[in-house]
């Protein structure tokens, strides 16, 4: 995936100081080992990795990251922050994200409540879940 970012850094910077935040966490202590998304259940499924969602807010790449399939894909299991050894709650982070394309009134994805009973059946509890608190928070 190219990247772009802004003119002056203004837009980028007020973006990583959002998700710093939401998220209560300081992105500038992940140092890239990938632990994160080596244990990411969900990785295959994801247009960026955890690692990468970390790195992406890093340098404040607010487009690539709200636009992404990656923060939907995210079931909240918590793997990634159990598992990451400075201690970075890579999951909070993408709950900041969520947050912030929900602020953005973007919210074009699975709408659980119009699922069909059928449709539903299939569904895994905490996909189910993890997608009404999505939602909802
Ligand atoms: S919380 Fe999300 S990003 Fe972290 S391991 Fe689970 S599915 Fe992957
Ligand atoms: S496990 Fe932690 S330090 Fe390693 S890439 Fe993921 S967030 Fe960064």
């Amino acid at each position: 995936m190219s990247v772009k970012i802004d003119g002056d850094g203004a837009e980028a910077r007020a973006f990583i100081d959002k998700v710093e935040s939401l998220s209560n966490q300081d992105l500038l202590a992940c140092y890239q080992c990938g632990k994160c998304s080596a244990g990411c259940p969900m990785a295959k499924y994801m247009d960026i990795l955890p690692h990468q969602m970390i790195r992406f807010a890093q340098l404040g790449l607010k487009e690539e990251l709200l636009g992404s399939q990656a923060i939907w894909m995210c079931v909240s299991c918590l793997t990634c922050n159990t598992r990451c050894p400075k201690g970075v709650r890579i999951a909070e982070v993408i709950e900041a994200l969520r947050q912030l394309r929900l602020r953005d009134n973007r919210n074009d994805h699975l709408h659980v409540r119009e699922l069909p009973a059928s449709e539903l059946a299939k569904l895994p509890p905490i996909a189910v879940i993890g997608s009404l608190r999505k939602g909802t928070s």
